[in-house]
């Protein structure tokens, strides 16, 4: 039986290190893992508690249109329901717009590096990735401009970029939208978006609602401390919406997730706290980076990338054998590493293990 051409090259998504794969192979007891950009505080107590409530139903399909979790959401974020669908994390919405948009032979721009999800899933549908090398580690939006086609169907922007953690601003995105053909749909990728409080970022709701060739991505995974859950959505115009609601699968999301997210969603305390512990932590690596000497990018999300100066997977090996987790293999990046924002313990065990390894 042969598979599709164009997915014999795709490797099996590997994902890091689980913490107790590497505590058994190492023999350690305490491992911390920095690697996947979770959150170190967990979910919101409202959030655990929905899901222990939702226990007693889980034998019954969800909603899969996630109603009430879709009107939660559109009136938090000042748009229509029809302006919202809900995947299972928002890589899937990533698959459902390539699946319902991508026909073979499509161009898509990406920054070369990124998230991998969307040459992934762009691959899967035949399309063609036109990459655009980062420009000091940011979307160089002018030479994305520059490389759209008649053929471009779709342009990635992943604003933080994973992995450098860099953003391009409000001012940056209105530019580009104003200029890229309206028949060229615009990916607007804001995992990390509740993390930052920088008025340069783009206020993404504000631009969809004059472009309507822009699609916004959302996660329940990063800030709210649901990953395992698999909540992400996408925001954009109705039209777009309901193309990508005609490819999607009938409970793509599940009740336990749904209701998880619908009482996180109301624990604005709980995202404050999150949201300052973060930003003390940037803070705290950052400031022992430069006390290293090691150069790194400027961060807004949830992780930052640092120049370790020597092959990244020497100083991932090394740090595994300290107990901790890091993410290292950027093919663009070979001496750097990216590392999560942990708690504040966490955080000062990750920079005396680099003290050390370095
Ligand atoms: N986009 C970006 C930029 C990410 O970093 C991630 C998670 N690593 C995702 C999307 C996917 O997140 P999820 O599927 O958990 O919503």
């Amino acid at each position: 039986m042969q598979p599709k051409p164009n997915i014999v090259h795709l490797p099996v998504y590997q994902p890091g290190k689980p913490i107790e794969e590497v505590k058994r192979e190492l023999g350690l007891s305490d491992v911390i893992k920095l690697a996947s950009n979770e959150n170190p505080f967990g979910a919101s107590p409202k959030a655990i508690e929905a899901v222990q409530r939702e226990l007693a139903n889980i034998s019954i399909y969800p909603d899969g249109a996630a109603v009430d979790l879709t009107n939660a959401v559109a009136e938090k974020l000042g748009v229509t329901p029809e302006q919202i669908i809900f995947g299972a994390g928002s890589d899937e919405v990533i698959l459902m717009i390539a699946r319902a948009f991508l026909l073979p032979g499509d161009e898509n721009i990406t920054a070369d590096q990124t998230f991998p999800q969307y040459r992934h899933n762009i691959e899967i549908e035949n399309g063609v990735v036109i990459e655009v090398p980062l420009k000091d580690g940011t979307h160089d939006l002018p030479a994305m401009l520059a490389a759209v086609t008649p053929k471009t169907k779709i342009v990635w922007i992943c604003n933080p970029n994973n992995p450098t953690g860099t953003i391009v601003s409000h001012e940056e995105v209105d530019n580009f939208l104003s200029k890229v053909p309206s028949s060229v749909m615009v990916v607007l990728d804001e995992a990390y978006c509740e993390y930052i409080d920088d008025p340069a970022f783009p206020d993404g709701i504000e631009l969809m609602k004059r472009y309507p060739n822009l699609v916004l991505l959302r996660t329940f995974s990063k800030i709210y401390g649901l990953a395992s859950l698999r909540v992400g959505y996408g925001v954009g115009h109705p039209d777009v919406i309901r193309s990508i609601n005609q490819v999607r699968e009938p409970f793509n999301t599940s009740r336990v997730g749904q209701a998880a997210a619908l009482a996180a969603l109301q624990d604005d305390e709980f995202i404050a706290r999150c949201r300052a512990a973060n930003k003390e932590g940037l803070a705290m690596l950052r400031a022992a980076f430069e006390r290293l000497g090691l150069p790194a990018f400027p961060a807004y999300g949830n992780f930052i990338m640092v120049d370790v100066k020597r092959p990244a997977g020497e100083v991932f090996d090394a740090m595994l054998r300290k107990g901790v987790i890091i993410r290292a293999g950027h093919k663009k990046y070979p001496t750097h590493v990216r590392i999560t924002i942990g708690s504040a313990e966490q955080n000062a065990k990750v920079i005396a293990a680099l003290e050390e390894v370095l």
